[in-house]
């Protein structure tokens, strides 16, 4: 997130401003309370002039060298700054904005208030209560009573989690049974957590019978019994070629102090034996699984178009254009589409068509695209015209592998 990136550079400047050793007052201050004071005793106690003056000659060099450093890593945090700033925001925003005020933007009051409601949401679904409420005042508008409810309620379980606490969770999953385990899209969100508490478990009777009570029912579908078979009996080989040094025991879990970041961020505590198996985190787990529950788009709606303008650069790339081409362009707000490309990083694609490798075409509705035995997708058309009579099956364009009608899947994008 683009606000996170100059928050960052902020913090580094913030704890060299307050450490010691790095602000120029430490120095300062030893060199008057420490060395001064001294040489000021020695010269008292009668000591030779010439030899106090020499030593606090040193001590005021020495000093000083400790100024200049600490200045450097100031300033050079200070630039670190300026960098994110300029990094996150596309330079002079404003003129920008103003050149692409044609029609102006946000002018009437339904796209006002559209604005508003979505600032507001983007702030409740983050649960900044004390944001939503300032803002509701200013402009007269109200978040809905019962989305507050349900974001309050998804970031309390996110802050037991976090803590190591993943009773809320599972009760949720309880209650949202049904949802979750449709059969269309069933969730892994539930085993992961039952995982965690037989994970966090240290007697192996207790961890047993948890797994007897609450995992055996996704043998299906998730890699129980290898779970059980390698925390009970660490010290046997695994089925791959690692050893079992590789698979975390039940005592080492046991020892693993559930705290905050080991659960909620995969990249604090690599070491810890919940995250070395390469589990999704349970916060992420649950933050999606809520949305899908309600139907809430899986990323903040706000947050993914200002990073696609700021840190994607897609504003900055139109900006380029606008400034090289000036009206050549066309209104900028006129176009359907980019005239040039922004690329952009995997996680902001959103792929929602599909086109046909075969026929160039677009699929639709009524030509959707259509999955071969071998994993290649082709329209249903083209898969239509290979299959020729129907009885016989088709060969894929991109491979040796045959596939017949009946095994043909559609696919859903
Ligand atoms: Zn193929």
């Amino acid at each position: 997130m683009s606000t996170i990136d100059i928050s960052t550079a902020l913090s580094t400047l913030q704890s060299l401003s307050s450490s010691p050793s790095t602000s120029a007052s430490g120095p300062l201050t030893v060199l008057i309370d420490d060395h001064l004071t001294h040489a000021k005793q020695r010269l008292i106690n009668g000591e030779n002039p010439s030899e106090v003056v020499t030593d606090l000659q040193k001590n005021v060099l020495k000093a000083k060298k400790e100024v200049d450093r600490g200045l450097k890593g100031w300033y050079a945090a200070l630039g670190g700054v300026g960098r994110a700033v300029d990094k996150t925001f596309p330079p002079q925003l404003s003129s920008m904005s103003s050149a692409y005020d044609d029609p102006p933007l946000f002018s009437s009051p339904p796209a006002k208030e559209a604005l508003d409601l979505v600032v507001l949401d983007s702030l409740g679904r983050r649960g900044l209560w004390d944001a939503v409420e300032a803002l509701e005042e200013e402009l007269g508008i109200q978040y809905d009573e019962e989305r507050r409810k349900l974001s309050e309620e998804m970031h309390r379980i996110i802050e037991d989690i976090e803590r190591g606490d993943v009773g809320s969770a599972l009760e949720w999953c309880q209650t949202n049974k049904s949802f979750l385990s449709s059969p269309q899209q069933p969730s892994a969100l539930p085993y992961h957590l039952h995982k965690y508490v037989f994970l966090s478990l240290s007697n192996p009777h207790e961890a047993l019978s948890y797994a007897q009570r609450n995992l055996m029912v996704y043998i299906p579908t998730q890699p129980v019994l290898q779970l059980v078979t390698s925390c009970l009996y660490p010290h046997l080989p695994s089925t791959t070629s690692n050893t079992s040094s590789s698979i975390p025991s039940l005592q080492s879990v046991a020892s693993y102090p559930m705290k905050t970041d080991g659960v909620s961020n995969t990249n604090n505590h690599p070491e810890t034996p919940y995250q070395s198996e390469n589990s999704p985190s349970l916060v992420a787990l649950f933050r999606t699984e809520f949305c899908r529950r309600h139907g809430w788009p899986k990323e903040d709606p706000l947050e993914v178009v200002v990073d696609l303008g700021s840190r994607g650069g897609a504003l900055g790339v139109i900006e380029k254009a606008r400034r090289l081409m000036g009206d050549h362009l066309g209104g900028v707000r006129t176009w359907t589409e980019l005239p040039m490309q922004v690329p952009l990083p995997p996680s902001r694609r959103y792929h929602s068509i599909f086109v046909c490798p075969v026929s160039k075409e677009q699929a639709s509705e009524m030509n959707p695209p259509t999955m071969l035995s071998c994993g290649h997708v082709i329209a249903e058309e083209s898969f239509n015209r290979l299959l020729k009579s129907g009885r016989r099956p088709a060969k894929c364009p991109y491979c040796p592998t045959e596939t017949s009608q009946a095994a043909a899947q559609r696919l859903y994008f």
